[in-house]
């Protein structure tokens, strides 16, 4: 009752308040917070969202990166079709052993055509990915489904393209949007039915090239992340790990399945070795996660398309015709710098109810100019981190807003690396386990390594919250002294290993 009087209070000020916390209901929270944000509308069919300008606009941002930087690593852009024939399906199918005779067509699961552990969908499970016999009236000479990554429509082709050694690396890179009929809770950006994405399909003559471009683009990966969205990929108030992007060496795999071989230098036919990597709209909703807050949004500087907003707040006698000219030139001066900013000229809304929408919005810095403002020939910026006001001088206000953004990203990625670094457990037994789990932290332990131990995790922590996994092994693992056991099993440990609830 309390929560829902304070709902009231603020919407009836504004009309923009949001009536959940993060820290309350964090479901809810964020569902309100993509919505009145502006970064999606809910769409008619369940785990499709409309992406906003608002969102496009990141998107866009960290694509222009990474494209940049893909194309100084030679690695070219291509578009592959949407749709995969059965005959190729087919193909994959016949490679694997024992397999389900109930399986008519492959759907399609993270990571699950990659390491050819296929998932066992039936019939009535994968259609909704395949357009299947008939369109319309007409029938279709085959049944086609809709890519949920584009191994088996690429592999084909990579075999065709290449034979010999002066064909290799073939480095290729598509942006498009993929289609995954996930059944386990859709979340916008974190898990949706359709996302966009880059996925990166390379080949190499040999495992180390292969190796290399795997921790090359691991490093873009942790650049979008660091450097663009100011979040290290674990988000601390559901104590859940996420996925935030995939690099990973496909070894031969696929190369004989496809029969992608080549000729080498000594004359001798070899197979190449492959990489796939791919991040997705997935990032935006950890952003948005990570930073949000009560009052709405919170856009890291280096990503928002609106960096600055420049809001006039004329009052009756003043000036009114000098102050929005002020602001239109403060515009054009930080424009000009690069630094994107827009000014708020809308004439139904008072300077309040702007300030509240460009705060939901999660506009890094609000520049507001008054009479008083106007008169001594100065801005007042309002930072939207730590909302503390800033008189600056018209002359200098290039330069203080830059350093201002830089340090609205730079604290940002603080606040969000101290939440990340709190909740890690370290800890060896399964009653420490239990108890860290239950408190939503996120666990290092360590594990033997053994498929079977873990899915036995998963089956003694499966509840409403669902199941615990492993989430991911540091490259940098903490010592490991001998006669360490294993939390689960008791039997020798390998590694320390993160586990947590996930995304
Ligand atoms: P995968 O091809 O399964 O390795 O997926 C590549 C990346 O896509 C993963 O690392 C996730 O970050 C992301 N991803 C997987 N499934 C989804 C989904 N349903 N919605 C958005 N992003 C996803």
């Amino acid at each position: 009752a309390a929560a829902k009087g304070k709902k009231k209070e603020v919407k009836k000020e504004t009309g923009l308040g949001l009536s959940y916390k993060k820290d309350e209901n964090f479901g809810e929270w964020y569902s309100e917070v993509v919505v009145n944000g502006e970064m999606i509308e809910y769409y008619d069919i369940s785990g499709c969202y409309i992406l906003r300008p608002w969102a496009m606009s990141i998107w866009e941002v960290m694509q222009t990166f990474f494209d940049a930087e893909i194309k100084k690593m030679k690695i070219k852009n291509c578009y592959f079709p949407l749709f995969v024939s059965s005959g190729v399906l087919q193909k994959e199918k016949d490679h694997i052993e024992g397999f389900a005779p109930e399986v008519r067509l492959l759907c399609f699961w993270s990571r699950a055509w990659r390491v050819l552990c296929l998932l066992m969908v039936y019939d009535s499970l994968s259609w909704p990915c395949c357009l299947g016999y008939k369109v319309g009236e007409s029938e279709l000479e085959m049944p086609i489904a809709i890519r949920p990554t584009s191994e088996t429509v690429m592999y084909p082709y990579f075999s065709k393209w290449i034979r010999g050694h002066r064909d290799l690396p073939l480095r290729l890179n598509q942006w498009c949007n993929v289609v995954r009929w996930e059944f386990s809770n859709p979340t916008p950006f974190i898990r949706s039915r359709e996302f966009l994405w880059q996925e990166g399909h390379t080949a190499f003559a040999t495992k180390e090239e292969a190796d290399t471009e795997v921790l090359d683009i691991l490093e873009l990966y942790r650049r979008i992340y660091e450097e663009y969205l100011a979040v290290p990929a674990f988000v601390p108030n559901t104590g859940r790990g996420v996925q935030g992007a995939t690099s990973h060496c496909l070894g031969q795999n696929f190369a004989k399945m496809f029969e992608i071989n080549f000729e080498n230098e000594k004359g001798e036919k070899a197979m190449v070795w492959q990489n796939s990597w791919a991040y997705t709209t997935r990032t935006i909703g950890v952003m948005i996660m990570v930073h949000g807050d009560d009052k709405g949004l919170v856009l890291p500087p280096k990503v928002a398309s609106v960096q600055v907003i420049v809001i006039p707040v004329p009052y009756k006698d003043a000036d009114t015709k000098g102050i929005f000219d002020a602001c239109a030139a403060t515009v054009k001066t930080l424009n000009g710098s690069g630094i994107r900013a827009e000014a708020d000229f809308r004439d139904n809304y008072s300077p309040g109810w702007k300030y509240s929408q460009w705060e939901l919005k999660g506009v890094p810095l609000r520049i507001e100019i008054g009479p008083k403002d106007f008169a001594n020939n100065q801005v007042r910026a309002v930072r939207s981190d730590n909302s503390t006001k800033h008189d600056i001088p018209m002359a200098d206000l290039v330069e203080r807003v830059q350093d201002m953004l830089n340090q609205i990203q730079e604290s940002l990625f603080d606040a969000a690396k101290q939440k990340n670094e709190m909740p890690v457990f370290r800890l060896h037994t399964w009653e420490e386990f239990a108890e860290a789990l239950s408190q939503k932290k996120m666990i290092l332990a360590p594990w033997c390594d053994e498929e079977e131990v873990e899915k036995d995790v998963k089956t003694r922590t499966k509840g409403d919250m669902g199941a615990a996994k492993s989430l991911c092994s540091p490259f940098d693992q903490p010592e490991l002294p001998e006669g360490t056991l294993c939390f689960a099993s008791g039997k020798p440990a390998k590694k320390w290993t993160y586990w947590g609830r996930s995304y």
